[in-house]
């Protein structure tokens, strides 16, 4: 189960062991508890496609949401592109991607346009860009209507800081890229659940709960046109797989280095699963996740693929 690229002590605790696992070059920490699994679960509600409207339904958007300088916004199938209205980065970007206000599920066709509405609109940002996607309240979206959100920056946020000049520290002292020796050994691990060119892996050490990551064959945005569509496949069948755990709150992220770089960083997609929203606003974010930086999750990651091929319908 181990490699280099981890380390894991395991504890005895009254109720159960917990793992705790470090990942070796970037230094993130995180807490496995399965037995918290067995604990009451909190009655979610699970999304119906409803009636509600707000900003971000058709009726609305054009009016109510800000436009790009040239006044227009981006449309692309049923997604809308535009700037956010209460920016907290220097390009903000907001990707409304259905017309229904809650749907049920998303299509990879929505996903792509969505996907393909935030490359446009961040290329040309310059920075340090990334792709992030609160769905639902419950994981941070302040909308319930699908929504993505582009960020770039002259840095990089706190943590790509940290995966982005690890990596460089990488190649400096080792004369190669850190990211392809960590594809070639998740390939043959236990935690490996499809693809080649784009290897989607369950997180060794996951930085949330049923952590799915997606490792790229490019370091920058210009290089992600090309895998849009690949990589909404990935995400439609994380969703499905979420689905069928009962999971309908997720939080993603596509992390990208600047586009002037030296190659030693790889993007990579990272999907983790969140409570659902609940009557009792219970959170899954608490002292150890916002105070100590070190989440606690549920599920053994070596478990996540044989349960991933069980919900994948082959669709
Ligand atoms: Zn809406």
């Amino acid at each position: 189960m181990h490699s280099g690229f981890f380390s894991e002590r395991v504890v005895a605790a009254p109720g159960g062991n917990v793992r705790y696992r470090q990942d070796s070059l970037f230094g993130f920490t995180c807490r496995i508890s399965p037995e918290r699994e067995k604990r009451v679960p909190v009655r979610g509600f699970i999304p119906e496609s409803s009636g509600v409207s707000c900003p971000f339904c058709p009726e609305n958007i054009m009016g109510a949401t800000p436009s790009f300088a040239d006044g227009k916004k981006l449309l692309i199938g049923e997604s809308v592109t535009f700037p956010n209205l209460y920016p907290f980065s220097g390009s903000h970007i907001v990707t409304v991607i259905t017309n229904s206000h809650n749907p049920v599920g998303l299509s990879v066709r929505q996903i792509i346009d969505a996907l393909t509405g935030q490359y446009v609109a961040l290329t040309g940002c310059g920075g340090y860009p990334s792709i992030n996607w609160n769905n639902l309240p419950s994981s941070g979206a302040s909308m319930v209507h699908p929504h993505m959100q582009g960020i770039s920056d002259q840095s990089p946020s706190y943590v790509n800081r940290i995966f982005i000049g690890k990596s460089r520290e990488f190649m400096s002292r080792h004369g190669c890229c850190y990211w392809d020796k960590l594809r070639e050994s998740e390939a043959d691990s236990e935690r490996y659940i499809s693809g080649d060119e784009i290897l989607w892996c369950a997180s060794p050490v996951p930085i949330g709960e049923k952590e799915i990551r997606g490792y790229l064959p490019f370091s920058s945005l210009p290089d992600f046109g090309s895998y849009i569509s690949d990589i909404s496949s990935g995400l439609k069948k994380i969703i499905d797989y979420y689905h069928s755990c009962g999971h309908f709150a997720f939080n993603a992220t596509i992390r990208f280095d600047k586009e002037d770089n030296d190659g030693s960083f790889r993007s990579f997609v990272s999907v983790i699963a969140r409570i659902n929203p609940n009557e009792m606003s219970v959170s899954d974010s608490a002292f150890m996740e916002r105070l100590h930086f070190e989440p606690v999750c549920m599920t053994l990651p070596e478990k996540i693929p044989s349960m991933f091929k069980g919900s994948d319908s082959g669709n």
